[in-house]
């Protein structure tokens, strides 16, 4: 189904005419005032924001706040008669699609947890059949390109063409800085499957708290994604749910006017004759990369079969050992991140194996 879709750009079912695209409003409605006041501070910032709020909150445990339910949504029809702005939910079954079409909610998402189980999208997928409103679909939790884009493509075979991805980061075991680990690759790889498809990104979930928000969504913009979704609450400290993460209005207002938004392509005539030369330097070392590591698989091969006319094993881990600990050595005095020319030697000693095998069976 590869470049299939045909999709609409978020701008114009947002009707944001500058970029980013930003949807905002605390993690759960908890409250009438809760709701029209932070919804009314982010209005004065720019009407043009879309306002969200979670009315059925998915928790990780039970008996936590599980979301006010459906009688939120009448809130959310006061946001939308006193700001003008455009509202949006997280819908988790048919019952959610249906209570939300009922109370004029604008948008819907769908959110990670969702995102995992073909089952509850494919339901929501059927309740959205010729019924015309955006869905935003989550990445799962789980780091699973193909799984994202089989809830892409549910929701798009049930007839709905305003459609966009939302970037909110992958669970990981791995110890680091964020709550749920951005996986940038992930994301440039759904955009070169679905060209046309939007993408924004979520710094609010990926981060977990507010420090590094405004340096994810930098990022976001710089990776070209069309827009932010971030939490704000009026009075973060007493927030039911996601309390660490989640910004005041004036604190988004901040984060938006320092963001960086680089265009596209500069149609400088010096800027692009410099580009072309750098790109052009670029492929040239791609060239040299690839001929090198064809010389070096030819080497493996010989060694291969030295291997098997001596009776040696293909393993011979204190090699392997010596090896890395020399290119990784070498690798930083050259400049280069550990992390990567690790991670190239494993790939490197991965394919070698791989060839002296298939010497070794011949
Ligand atoms: C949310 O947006 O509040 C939410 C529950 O997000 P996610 O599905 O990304 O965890
Ligand atoms: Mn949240």
């Amino acid at each position: 189904m590869k470049n299939l879709l045909d999709t609409t750009p978020i701008a114009d079912w947002t009707g944001r005419k500058t970029k980013p695209v930003v949807i905002s409003g605390p993690c759960s409605a908890e409250s009438e005032s809760q709701v029209l006041s932070t919804a009314k501070a982010i209005a004065d910032i720019d009407s043009s924001i879309v306002f969200r709020a979670g009315i059925w909150k998915p928790r990780t445990r039970p008996n936590a706040f599980e979301g006010i339910g459906t009688e939120g949504l009448q809130w959310l029809q006061s946001v939308k008669k006193e700001t003008g702005m455009k509202v949006t939910t997280e819908v988790a079954n048919a019952k959610h699609v249906e209570d939300c079409l009922k109370h004029g909610v604008d948008i819907l998402w769908i959110g990670a947890r969702t995102t995992v189980s073909p089952f509850a999208v494919q339901e929501i997928a059927d309740a959205l059949q010729g019924v015309d409103i955006p869905v935003m679909i989550k990445n799962p939790v789980n780091p699973d390109l193909q799984l994202w884009i089989g809830a892409i493509e549910r929701i798009y075979q049930a007839g709905i063409k305003k459609i966009a991805a939302i970037h909110r980061g992958f669970h990981s075991f791995e110890q680091t800085p964020f709550r749920n680990i951005p996986s940038w690759e992930i994301a440039v790889e759904l955009k070169l499957t679905f060209p046309s498809l939007s993408i924004i990104c979520d710094p609010s979930h990926i981060c977990g708290n507010t420090e590094l928000i405004p340096y994810i969504s930098q990022k976001a913009m710089d990776m070209e994604m069309d827009g932010l979704m971030v939490e704000t609450h009026i009075t973060p400290s007493i927030a039911k749910s996601d309390a660490k993460q989640q910004l005041t209005p004036a604190e988004l207002q901040q984060m938006l006017l320092r963001l960086v938004i680089r265009e596209h392509v500069s149609l400088n005539k010096e800027f692009i004759d410099q580009l072309a030369q750098l790109r052009s330097n670029i492929n040239k070392a791609d060239d040299e990369i690839l001929q090198l590591l064809m010389k070096r698989m030819k080497i493996a091969r010989e060694i291969g079969k030295y291997k098997r006319d001596n009776n040696v094993t293909i393993l011979q881990a204190t090699r392997w050992e010596e090896i890395m600990k020399d290119r990784v050595a070498n690798g930083k005095m050259m400049g280069l991140s550990e992390e990567m020319v690790r991670k190239l030697y494993h790939l490197i000693h991965e394919e070698s194996i791989r060839i002296q095998t298939e010497i070794m069976n011949k």
